[in-house]
């Protein structure tokens, strides 16, 4: 099982267990916030941090950095936690929250106005933003950045019993207004919000900043080296400060990698509850989202998103992988995997006239050639079948080599037929039949005169099949940068109409008509199909569309 190749971080890790620094320790977290589900850019943090863990005999914290308690919610929590363990990860006794927290990071809050760094602030949002500066403009003290430590303490604890509603008061560190990193200048620790908590109830009102608690949850646990994505390259002397200035546990270094963005999609939580809210998909887990939960009902096996964090490799600067790579991932395992069946999905009758009614024949299909012990299987063939309505032309041009009048193609597995004859809709003129003869000696699939065929079609007994909803997935939006700014428009204007096609009707092999959710198989030339989880029963089949055999997007 690949876990992560190496890279600058496995460099420093390795450089670091040499020099036995931490008593060669690693460690490990994976921080999401509770605020959403987790996507396929989180799953390439999750990869890195217990994979390293896993590569380097360390460990792998899960931890919920729950601090904000107007968007988190025990929802996501689970969501959040399922999602992990299905990737392939486990965290034993290593669950942490933030909010466990709460009196520590107090505690290192009384520390740091102790030692005069840091202060109530009076100001509201908008005065200190006006007082933060620029880049190009040094900031502004507060009036109130010179309060005596005492009073510093009274209001702060003040704060915490609830004296003070929401917005009136924050507690800042006090740097400098003239740093020329604006993170630095005198940053915001500790805010009022007066809203429960899903996990501490109504136990606070004072909620610790990202800044703050992020680099102390980091010591508390004793984490080794804090991977976090690049943009917060810039809090990064922020999180060392903090550190250096309260009686921290131990000093967590911070490296940064660049974050996952994917081609055809978007990435970010706030976009994709935007989807889910307003109806665009059917939830978080529709079969078009990137989530975790979305690909995973999808079809998308765990491995090849494993693999595909892998492949995928870890950089320092920003780019966008094409998503025909995650898709490549999903084909490669299937295709090792994945059973192969027969299934019509848009299916045209054929009588074959010749065929003695009421006979059937049971013809041996391999499973997969691609792995020789999944064996092999029968399959009924009777006088009427269905074929897939796209391989047959009644005036076929000339690079058709599928069924057109008085053609021969085979049916795999089974016979040689010829197309003898075309029933139409009197009122339509659309096909609605075909009659065949067929050639009792090519059973198995070849002439003993050695005759060719130009085409080998999959197709379905119509006594024996069974029907099933069929539901053809696509890429979600249509452009491959939908975060692009166009004027006048935003990512929701290039959703793909075409992400979602449903098919009812479809007629599948006999074998399927006991599939449950969690059964995957390819239908032979269209790709790679799974059980619906959520809206297949027994009797009414539905199968999602994991991915086509072949990559239709390319050029
Ligand atoms: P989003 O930006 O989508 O809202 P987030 O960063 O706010 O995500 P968190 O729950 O804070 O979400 O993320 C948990 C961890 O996953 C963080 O360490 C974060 O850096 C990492 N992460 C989030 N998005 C990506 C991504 N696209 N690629 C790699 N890592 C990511
Ligand atoms: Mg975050
Ligand atoms: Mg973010």
């Amino acid at each position: 099982e690949a876990t992560t190749g190496s890279n600058f971080i496995t460099t420093i890790i390795e450089t670091d267990l040499k020099a036995n620094k931490n008593n060669g320790r690693l460690a490990t977290r994976f921080p999401p916030e509770p605020n959403g589900y987790l996507h396929i850019g989180h799953a390439k943090s999750i990869c890195l941090n217990f994979g390293v863990a896993r590569a380097y005999n360390g460990t792998c914290n899960l931890r919920f950095d729950d601090t904000n308690p107007t968007k988190e919610d025990v929802e996501y929590v689970d969501a959040i936690m399922d999602d992990v363990r299905w990737l392939g990860f486990s965290w034993d006794d290593r669950l942490h929250y933030a909010s466990d927290y709460f009196e520590q990071l107090y505690a290192f809050a009384v520390q740091l106005i102790r030692a005069g760094k840091a202060y109530v602030e009076d100001l509201n949002a908008d005065e200190i933003r006006e007082h933060r500066g620029t880049l190009t403009e040094r900031g502004t003290n507060s009036p109130w950045r010179e309060r005596s430590i005492e009073e510093n303490l009274d209001l702060f604890r003040r704060m915490r019993a609830g004296e003070f509603e929401d917005g009136t008061r924050v507690l800042r560190a006090k740097i400098d207004m003239a740093h020329p990193n604006l993170i630095m200048r005198d940053p915001t620790l500790y805010r009022i919000r007066k809203t429960s908590h899903h996990r501490t109830g109504d136990t606070w009102c004072i909620y610790p900043m990202y800044d703050f608690t992020h680099c102390l949850s980091d010591s508390i646990e004793g984490i080794t080296h804090s991977l976090c994505t690049l943009e917060f390259e810039n809090n990064r002397p922020l999180y060392d400060w903090v550190l250096d200035n309260v009686a921290a546990p131990c000093h967590p270094r911070q490296i940064e990698f660049a974050r996952l963005n994917l081609s055809y999609t978007v990435l970010s939580k706030r976009k994709l509850i935007q989807l889910v809210d307003e109806g665009v998909v059917d939830g978080w887990d529709d079969p078009r989202m990137p989530t975790i939960c979305g690909l995973r009902r999808r079809g998308y096996p765990p491995e090849a998103i494993r693999n595909f964090c892998d492949r995928i490799g870890l950089a320092k600067r920003d780019s966008v992988v094409d998503v025909a790579l995650l898709e490549y991932s999903v084909r490669e395992n299937l295709n090792r995997r994945a059973p192969r069946v027969m299934g019509v999905l848009r299916p045209l009758k054929v009588v074959i006239e010749n065929y003695p009614d009421g006979q059937v024949d049971e013809l041996d299909a391999v499973n997969n050639p691609e792995d020789p012990d999944a064996g092999k299987r029968k399959v009924p063939f009777s006088r009427e079948i269905y074929i897939e309505r796209d391989d047959f032309m009644e005036s076929p041009p000339k690079k058709f080599f599928r069924l057109g009048p008085g053609r021969e193609v085979r049916l795999r597995y089974a016979f040689f037929v010829t197309c003898t004859d075309v029933i139409k809709d009197a009122a339509t003129g659309e096909v609605t039949e075909l009659r065949c003869t067929y050639d009792p000696a090519t059973r198995g699939g070849d002439a003993p005169d050695g005759r060719k065929v130009k085409a080998t079609l999959h197709w379905v007994s119509a006594a024996h099949a069974v029907d099933a909803q069929v539901r053809l997935y696509d890429r979600l939006f249509d452009k491959p940068n939908p975060d692009e700014k166009v004027e006048g428009k935003t990512y929701k204007d290039f959703i793909n109409p075409e992400a979602l096609e449903v098919l009812e009707g479809c007629k599948l092999e006999p074998c399927l008509a006991d599939a449950r959710p969690g059964y995957f198989c390819q239908f032979e030339r269209l790709g790679y199909f799974c059980v619906d989880s959520q809206d297949s029963k027994p009797g009414a089949l539905v199968f999602n569309r994991t991915v086509t055999l072949r990559d239709a997007w390319a050029k």
